[in-house]
């Protein structure tokens, strides 16, 4: 196709059943494409405020420190860990997945002392082996973990993790970027200090935007810092001032306003719905998805107990060509699934069924492509 760099661009439609981005509504594209007013305007004032509640609402939280970063879910984990831990702070992360490792990385950066405790991929965190973890070492003083782990399809337990994490009075930093609007999150219930999500997965916004929430405790060890946060901009003491200036809102920097008009109307409709119908609505998805797959022999990589709804990760059949397989899927049927990550590279395909492709019928179109591109 002769393209000129002055046509404009078209996407094709396609129907996202991958690691995210998921589908994303009429309502919220038309949002989006509001007319733009200032950042500081009071109706956009009022805007945020909304969707502070609302994020409350979702994280099960009172935390008056609840927001979005501008930036997508690896922004949330930046601005996370790094206003959390100091130079030479101990941190221990749980890792079962690409998500866990990149935490290392970004902690690593942050000049922490990183302990690390290693858990087969594909399996969930164990809370004895991280409880155990925690007595050896008295001080380590973060506990960090990766709530929804999108590289595998492993769902690990916040409640228990957090218990062990109170037990040892150490505080907790949780990735739930592909855990929200799936599955339930309690975060003041589970003792979470840290967290954030993104606006592509479960939340079926674009993406671009990380929701985060820091407990008042975490708020105060943020305060009383003995270094400066290492990033200026995601130094959330700072943006804070921005979001709940009480009257008093300072600029600090732009809000990507029309992302955010994206993200209201997103959470809007899924508080609509409400969260025990979507988590309902993504198992239902899920358990019909691993029906199909088993019925036409497939095996799931992921033992029943800690299976995500929100992201299937089956065994690519013997014999299979993977990339070839995914090819066609997106260039003749127009649906995407995603690849295995790191050790489950060709073993695997990822099938997300998050936020609006959490549907029965989407699950019925993938299963039937699938059955033409494996039959040619
Ligand atoms: C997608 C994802 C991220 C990173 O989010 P981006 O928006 O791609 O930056 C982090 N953690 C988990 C668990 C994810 O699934």
């Amino acid at each position: 196709m002769n393209r000129n760099v002055t046509d404009p661009f078209l996407p094709p439609q396609r129907l996202l059943l991958g690691p995210g981005p998921s589908p994303v509504a009429p309502e919220v594209l038309a949002a989006l494409a509001l007319p733009t007013i200032g950042h500081l305007d009071p109706s956009f004032i009022g805007l945020m405020d909304e969707l502070k509640q609302m994020l409350q609402t979702l994280f099960n939280t009172k935390n008056d420190a609840t927001f979005t970063v501008a930036g997508p879910g690896s922004v949330g984990m930046d601005a996370c860990i790094l206003n959390m831990v100091e130079a030479g702070d101990k941190i221990l992360i749980a890792r079962n997945g690409v998500f866990g490792m990149r935490m290392t990385e970004v902690a690593a950066r942050g000049g922490a002392d990183v302990v690390t405790l290693d858990f087969e991929w594909g399996t969930a965190v164990d809370p004895a082996a991280v409880d155990a973890a925690l007595s050896k070492d008295k001080d380590i003083k973060f506990l960090a973990f990766v709530h929804a782990e999108t590289s595998t399809g492993v769902l690990s337990d916040g409640k228990a993790i957090g218990d062990v994490a109170k037990k040892h009075g150490v505080m907790v930093i949780m990735d739930t970027v592909t855990s929200a609007g799936g599955v339930p999150i309690m975060a003041d219930e589970w003792g979470v200090d840290a967290l954030y999500t993104g606006t592509q997965k479960c939340l079926s916004a674009p993406p671009g935007l990380s929701p985060v929430s820091f407990s008042p405790r975490a708020l105060e060890h943020i305060k009383n810092r003995k270094t400066k946060v290492l990033s200026w901009f995601l130094d959330v003491t700072q943006v804070m001032a921005y979001w709940g200036g009480e009257g008093s809102r300072a600029y600090h920097h732009t809000a990507p306003i029309n992302a955010l008009y994206g993200l209201h109307e997103a959470l809007r409709r899924l508080l609509v719905e409400g969260l025990e119908n979507s988590f309902a609505r993504h198992r239902k998805a899920h358990e019909h998805l691993v029906a199909g797959l088993e019925k036409r022999g497939m095996e799931m990589l992921v033992a029943p107990a800690c299976r995500l709804p929100q992201l299937n990760t089956v065994k690519i059949p013997a014999g299979v060509d993977d990339a070839k397989v995914r090819r066609e899927l997106l260039l003749t049927h127009n649906i995407e699934i995603g690849a295995g990550l790191g050790p489950l590279a060709g073993k695997v395909w990822r099938i997300g069924l998050m936020g609006e492709g959490a549907r029965t019928e989407h699950v019925d179109t993938l299963l039937t492509a699938l059955d033409k591109v494996l039959a040619s």
